[in-house]
């Protein structure tokens, strides 16, 4: 048997209408607020995300399920080159695994040696290359053979550059193109998050132009992390995002506040009280700075005891130190100076303001100096609300400010923003006690008994359809034991006999499955009694 993969999970119903509810009311919220919905890419370049959410988080260092597609130049260009070359008569070595498949259509004596060079974007390893000719030629003239030939592989628009330098070193080099048809290589991610495809976009369809700043996403992303409850490989997120050049104001603490509120909002209009806002402040690219500094020197002393991860991170980004998850580290961590002691004037300022609109908004917060969130686009404002009943995985959602993220993907000029992410499938968990609240329920199962039945009971359930009720229709060649037993199954609230007697009455059988209860009532009323009695 196939059976979903490891971390990823079937949404079945009734839990679905959960899903649907939560995504309602989320949207609705939205619109209040004037947000408007954005749907980006599954995937993106990889490079995106390595840009965007750092290299040295855990999302992208170990988290990312990335795939390289396109054809492999490597392949495609050895192939015509050795079919344009038939001179070439004897084959020595054939060095990489695959290149026997590409080859099997050419007769072995037609192939002559093939040495692959990969010369990245970076630049060409020339001095790799030298070195390689230079032993294969001792090689070859201790054999009394000839030497090698060499396959060069460079990108198209490197091709002319690495020519001219290869040419000036008195290697032989023969012109190649990409073949027609040719589908370059890429790296492909599917998205871990959606901020930076969210911002990715705004650059790319020049979106302040057309005064979209306000935007908000649902939908899934993926981590390859190790599946738990509260924790998937494939889970979804609400996002939302405000964004936009200094002069629309998307930089003032009132966006911020405002953005809590409106979570503080949607929350409770959910239902959900038991939560706990946290905020602090993660500087910005100055105090940063000078906290990183810091934070090496503190590291410095300590950081051979710790795992290897803080180990480079202590050398590469040490705020990703606060990250980590060993238990053995969690007393070195918990010793580090604090962020706060390293903000300048106008991240202190900015956060002060938004504390002080947050407490003019009556939204309640606690300040936590240790909350630094795991991907490094955050500046200056970074939250976490936290829910009660969800255990180990009790983050319901996160975000922050991001002043200079669209920069670092190529904005033409500053879009400072601010969003959050709720991880939808624990706000689900948090919600499911309140499930057969949020669940619309059937209201009613209609049960024809006796001849010809079927098709009067077909218009009544068709009326108390469009009257807005939820309505199962059974069948006749069912017993009525069988359909009470279906109406039972399926949670109806009422079952409704549809009989040869109700019919000349236009009064029907309507019995509560709950208490028992069974009345009479006029076709007319009907409806308005289903109605009546389940909003009690
Ligand atoms: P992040 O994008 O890491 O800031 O996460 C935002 C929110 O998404 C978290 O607070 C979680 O509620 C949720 N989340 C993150 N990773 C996962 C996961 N692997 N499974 C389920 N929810 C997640």
């Amino acid at each position: 048997m196939i059976k979903a993969v490891r971390g990823t999970r079937d949404l079945l119903p009734p839990e679905t209408a959960l899903w649907n509810f939560v995504e309602t009311q989320a949207r609705e919220v939205f619109r209040a607020y004037n947000f408007q919905e954005i749907r980006t890419p599954i995937f993106e370049a990889t490079e995106l995300f390595a840009r965007g959410v750092g290299e040295e988080t855990d999302i992208v260092s170990k988290e990312m399920y990335t795939f390289r597609t396109g054809d492999d130049p490597r392949w495609v260009l050895a192939t015509k080159w050795l079919v344009t070359r038939p001179k070439y008569k004897k084959i020595e070595q054939l060095r990489r695994p695959g290149f026997g498949q590409v080859f099997a259509g050419l007769r072995e004596d037609d192939v002559w040696e093939i040495v692959i060079v990969e010369i990245g974007a970076g630049g060409p390893k020339l001095a790799a290359l030298k070195k390689m000719q230079a032993e294969r030629q001792s090689l070859a003239s201790a054999a009394g053979e000839r030497p090698s030939r060499y396959v060069l592989v460079v990108p198209s628009s490197e091709a002319q550059r690495v020519s001219g330098l290869i040419n000036q070193d008195g290697i032989e080099v023969q012109g190649l193109e990409m073949p027609e048809g040719y589908d370059p290589p890429e790296s492909l991610t599917l998205r871990p998050e959606n901020t930076a495809g969210v911002v990715r976009a705004y650059i790319e369809h020049k979106l302040w132009d057309r005064g979209l700043n306000k935007l908000y996403y649902i939908g899934p992303q993926f981590r390859r992390e190790r599946p738990q409850k509260g924790r998937y490989r494939q889970f979804y997120q609400i996002g939302a995002e405000v964004i936009g050049p200094s002069s629309s104001g998307s930089e003032h603490p009132i966006r911020d506040a405002e953005l809590l509120e409106m979570l503080d909002t949607l929350l409770r209009r959910l239902g959900i009280a038991d939560f706990t806002l946290y905020i602090n402040s993660v500087g910005d690219a100055q105090d940063r700075a000078a906290y990183n500094d810091a934070l090496r020197k503190a590291l410095q002393p300590v950081v051979g005891q710790m795992c290897a991860d803080c180990q480079r991170r202590a050398v590469t980004n040490p705020l990703r130190v606060f990250d980590c998850k060993v238990p053995e580290d969690q007393p070195v961590i918990a010793t580090l100076p604090v962020i706060s002691s390293y903000l300048g004037e106008a991240s202190r300022e900015h956060f002060q303001n938004v504390q002080a609109l947050l407490k003019e908004a009556g939204v309640a917060f606690e300040v936590n100096p240790r909350l630094v969130r795991g991907l490094d686009y955050y500046t200056r404002t970074a939250f976490e609300f936290t829910h009660g009943a969800l255990g180990a995985q009790n983050a319901i959602l996160g975000g922050g400010r991001y002043d200079g993220l669209a920069e670092l993907l190529g904005s033409p000029q500053p879009a400072p923003g601010i969003g959050f992410a709720i991880g939808e499938d624990r706000l689900v968990m948090a919600l499911q006690a309140r499930a057969s609240e949020a669940t619309a329920g059937l209201d009613v199962y209609v049960a024809p008994v006796g001849e010809g039945m079927n098709r009067k009971a077909l218009r009544l359930a068709g009326d108390l359809r469009r009257e807005g009720l939820t309505v199962e229709l059974g069948d006749r060649s069912f017993r009525l034991k069988k359909m009470f037993e279906a109406a039972t199954k399926a949670g109806a609230k009422y079952i409704l006999i549809v009989g040869e007697n109700e019919i000349k009455a236009d009064s029907f059988s309507l019995k509560n499955l709950a208490t028992g209860e069974q009345v009479s009532v006029p076709r007319a009323e009907l409806a308005q009694r289903i109605r009546e009695q389940h909003s009690r």
